[in-house]
Protein backbone atom coordinates (compact mmCIF):
# COMPACT_ATOMS: atom_id res chain seq x y z
CA UNK A 1 0.00 0.00 0.00
CA UNK A 2 1.52 3.41 -0.68
CA UNK A 3 2.39 5.39 1.69
CA UNK A 4 3.19 8.93 1.63
CA UNK A 5 3.21 11.54 4.41
CA UNK A 6 1.91 15.25 4.59
CA UNK A 7 5.81 16.58 4.71
CA UNK A 8 9.03 15.14 4.81
CA UNK A 9 12.21 16.55 6.25
CA UNK A 10 15.00 14.25 4.46
CA UNK A 11 15.78 12.24 1.41
CA UNK A 12 16.30 9.17 3.63
CA UNK A 13 12.53 9.09 5.04
CA UNK A 14 11.26 10.09 1.34
CA UNK A 15 13.40 7.20 -0.14
CA UNK A 16 11.80 4.65 2.28
CA UNK A 17 8.06 5.53 1.36
CA UNK A 18 9.17 5.64 -2.55
CA UNK A 19 10.62 2.97 -3.10
CA UNK A 20 7.39 1.25 -1.79
CA UNK A 21 5.32 3.28 -3.86
CA UNK A 22 2.46 1.72 -5.78
CA UNK A 23 0.39 4.79 -6.85
CA UNK A 24 0.36 3.99 -10.72
CA UNK A 25 -0.36 0.40 -10.07
CA UNK A 26 -3.05 1.01 -7.54
CA UNK A 27 -4.75 3.74 -10.49
CA UNK A 28 -4.81 0.88 -13.07
CA UNK A 29 -1.19 1.31 -14.77
CA UNK A 30 1.12 -1.72 -16.22
CA UNK A 31 3.81 -0.74 -14.54
CA UNK A 32 6.94 -3.20 -15.02
CA UNK A 33 9.02 -3.19 -12.14
CA UNK A 34 9.50 -1.23 -8.77
CA UNK A 35 10.62 2.23 -8.04
CA UNK A 36 14.47 3.37 -9.08
CA UNK A 37 16.50 4.72 -6.27
CA UNK A 38 19.05 6.34 -5.18
CA UNK A 39 21.30 5.49 -2.23
CA UNK A 40 23.47 8.85 -1.44
CA UNK A 41 21.43 12.22 -0.50
CA UNK A 42 24.64 14.50 -0.34
CA UNK A 43 24.64 15.08 -4.13
CA UNK A 44 25.05 18.80 -5.09
CA UNK A 45 22.77 18.65 -8.90
CA UNK A 46 19.21 17.21 -9.89
CA UNK A 47 19.29 15.03 -12.88
CA UNK A 48 15.55 14.60 -13.89
CA UNK A 49 14.91 12.03 -16.86
CA UNK A 50 11.57 10.60 -18.30
CA UNK A 51 11.50 7.35 -16.72
CA UNK A 52 13.24 3.84 -16.30
CA UNK A 53 14.47 1.69 -19.09
CA UNK A 54 14.16 -2.29 -18.66
CA UNK A 55 17.90 -2.38 -16.93
CA UNK A 56 17.47 0.40 -14.36
CA UNK A 57 13.68 -1.14 -13.95
CA UNK A 58 15.83 -4.58 -12.67
CA UNK A 59 18.55 -3.13 -10.75
CA UNK A 60 16.30 -0.13 -9.31
CA UNK A 61 19.05 2.27 -10.07
CA UNK A 62 19.19 5.06 -12.17
CA UNK A 63 20.87 5.34 -15.85
CA UNK A 64 22.57 1.83 -15.69
CA UNK A 65 21.79 0.96 -19.62
CA UNK A 66 23.50 1.91 -22.71
CA UNK A 67 21.57 5.74 -22.28
CA UNK A 68 23.61 6.27 -19.31
CA UNK A 69 26.80 5.26 -20.27
CA UNK A 70 25.91 7.28 -23.56
CA UNK A 71 25.10 10.67 -21.04
CA UNK A 72 27.95 9.98 -19.08
CA UNK A 73 29.73 10.29 -22.28
CA UNK A 74 28.51 13.77 -23.17
CA UNK A 75 29.41 14.57 -19.69
CA UNK A 76 32.80 12.89 -18.78
CA UNK A 77 32.32 11.77 -16.08
CA UNK A 78 33.22 8.01 -14.96
CA UNK A 79 30.18 6.29 -12.82
CA UNK A 80 32.09 6.99 -9.24
CA UNK A 81 31.68 10.80 -10.54
CA UNK A 82 28.33 10.44 -11.90
CA UNK A 83 26.83 9.07 -9.02
CA UNK A 84 28.64 11.47 -6.15
CA UNK A 85 27.32 14.97 -8.95
CA UNK A 86 23.76 14.19 -9.32
CA UNK A 87 20.43 12.84 -7.38
CA UNK A 88 18.96 11.56 -10.50
CA UNK A 89 14.66 11.94 -10.35
CA UNK A 90 12.83 11.14 -13.19
CA UNK A 91 9.01 12.15 -13.70
CA UNK A 92 8.24 8.83 -13.39
CA UNK A 93 10.55 6.30 -11.42
CA UNK A 94 8.58 2.50 -12.26
CA UNK A 95 9.77 1.08 -15.57
CA UNK A 96 6.54 1.30 -17.54
CA UNK A 97 7.48 -1.29 -19.88
CA UNK A 98 7.47 -1.10 -24.23
CA UNK A 99 5.28 0.93 -26.25
CA UNK A 100 2.53 -0.71 -27.12
CA UNK A 101 3.84 0.33 -30.99
CA UNK A 102 6.81 -1.99 -29.88
CA UNK A 103 8.89 1.03 -30.60
CA UNK A 104 10.75 1.87 -27.76
CA UNK A 105 9.18 1.90 -24.21
CA UNK A 106 6.13 3.44 -23.15
CA UNK A 107 5.97 7.18 -22.52
CA UNK A 108 4.09 7.54 -19.04
CA UNK A 109 0.71 8.59 -19.41
CA UNK A 110 -0.52 12.04 -17.86
CA UNK A 111 -2.26 10.91 -15.03
CA UNK A 112 1.48 9.08 -14.12
CA UNK A 113 3.20 11.74 -14.43
CA UNK A 114 0.80 13.54 -11.59
CA UNK A 115 1.21 10.89 -9.66
CA UNK A 116 4.83 10.71 -9.43
CA UNK A 117 5.19 14.48 -9.29
CA UNK A 118 4.19 13.84 -6.01
CA UNK A 119 8.06 12.71 -5.12
CA UNK A 120 9.99 15.36 -7.25
CA UNK A 121 8.36 18.37 -5.74
CA UNK A 122 9.29 16.92 -2.32
CA UNK A 123 13.00 16.18 -3.46
CA UNK A 124 13.33 19.58 -4.95
CA UNK A 125 12.27 20.97 -1.39
CA UNK A 126 14.83 19.17 0.51
CA UNK A 127 17.49 19.02 -1.50
CA UNK A 128 17.31 22.78 -2.73
CA UNK A 129 19.52 22.01 -5.83
CA UNK A 130 21.86 24.64 -7.51
CA UNK A 131 21.91 22.79 -10.67
CA UNK A 132 18.92 21.06 -12.07
CA UNK A 133 19.28 19.20 -15.26
CA UNK A 134 16.04 17.77 -17.19
CA UNK A 135 16.53 15.23 -19.78
CA UNK A 136 14.58 15.10 -22.47
CA UNK A 137 11.82 16.58 -24.02
CA UNK A 138 9.49 15.03 -21.00
CA UNK A 139 11.34 16.50 -18.78
CA UNK A 140 12.03 19.54 -19.97
CA UNK A 141 8.55 20.34 -20.59
CA UNK A 142 7.48 19.71 -17.18
CA UNK A 143 9.92 21.52 -15.54
CA UNK A 144 10.30 24.11 -17.58
CA UNK A 145 7.10 24.45 -19.38
CA UNK A 146 9.02 24.05 -23.09
CA UNK A 147 8.12 22.09 -26.09
CA UNK A 148 10.91 21.55 -28.68
CA UNK A 149 14.81 20.85 -28.08
CA UNK A 150 16.16 23.18 -30.46
CA UNK A 151 14.65 26.95 -28.62
CA UNK A 152 16.24 24.85 -25.46
CA UNK A 153 19.32 22.78 -25.82
CA UNK A 154 22.80 24.70 -25.46
CA UNK A 155 21.30 27.22 -23.37
CA UNK A 156 20.98 28.05 -19.41
CA UNK A 157 17.78 28.92 -17.31
CA UNK A 158 17.06 30.11 -13.87
CA UNK A 159 14.26 28.30 -12.00
CA UNK A 160 13.20 29.15 -8.16
CA UNK A 161 17.09 30.01 -7.40
CA UNK A 162 18.52 26.89 -9.30
CA UNK A 163 20.46 27.42 -12.81
CA UNK A 164 18.62 24.81 -15.27
CA UNK A 165 20.63 23.17 -18.11
CA UNK A 166 18.97 21.09 -20.26
CA UNK A 167 20.16 18.51 -22.38
CA UNK A 168 18.31 15.61 -25.49
CA UNK A 169 18.06 11.97 -24.35
CA UNK A 170 20.46 10.07 -24.56
CA UNK A 171 18.74 6.76 -25.53
CA UNK A 172 19.01 7.10 -29.65
CA UNK A 173 15.19 6.44 -29.99
CA UNK A 174 15.12 10.13 -31.17
CA UNK A 175 16.36 10.96 -34.53
CA UNK A 176 16.90 14.61 -33.27
CA UNK A 177 20.63 13.69 -32.48
CA UNK A 178 21.55 12.44 -36.06
CA UNK A 179 21.58 16.36 -37.18
CA UNK A 180 25.06 17.09 -36.71
CA UNK A 181 24.09 20.72 -35.63
CA UNK A 182 21.79 18.94 -32.84
CA UNK A 183 25.01 17.23 -32.06
CA UNK A 184 27.14 20.13 -31.47
CA UNK A 185 23.63 21.98 -29.44
CA UNK A 186 24.32 19.27 -27.33
CA UNK A 187 27.75 19.41 -26.47
CA UNK A 188 27.49 23.20 -26.13
CA UNK A 189 24.73 21.73 -23.33
CA UNK A 190 27.07 18.83 -21.60
CA UNK A 191 29.52 22.08 -21.76
CA UNK A 192 27.85 23.82 -19.63
CA UNK A 193 26.49 21.43 -17.37
CA UNK A 194 30.21 20.83 -16.65
CA UNK A 195 31.12 24.24 -16.44
CA UNK A 196 27.96 24.86 -13.85
CA UNK A 197 29.13 21.91 -12.08
CA UNK A 198 32.46 22.96 -11.13
CA UNK A 199 31.37 26.55 -9.88
CA UNK A 200 29.18 24.59 -7.70
CA UNK A 201 32.73 22.88 -6.44
CA UNK A 202 33.54 26.73 -6.43
CA UNK A 203 36.56 25.99 -9.34
S1 LIG B 1 5.82 5.80 -11.33
FE1 LIG B 1 6.05 7.05 -9.47
S2 LIG B 1 3.97 7.38 -8.64
FE2 LIG B 1 3.91 5.68 -10.13
S3 LIG B 1 4.13 3.84 -8.86
FE3 LIG B 1 6.21 4.38 -9.63
S4 LIG B 1 7.04 5.69 -8.00
FE4 LIG B 1 4.83 5.57 -7.64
Amino acid sequence: MTRRRSSYRSLASLQRDLRACRACVEAGFPLESWPVRNERFDQRAYMYGQAPGLVEGEERRPWRGRAGRTLRRWLEMDEDEFYAAFYCASVTRCYPGRAPSGRGDRTPAPREQELCAFWSEWELRILRPRLIVPVGGLAIQRLLGMKGLVSCIGRRFELDGATVVPLPHPSGASSWLNLPANRELTAAAAKLVRTELRRLDGG
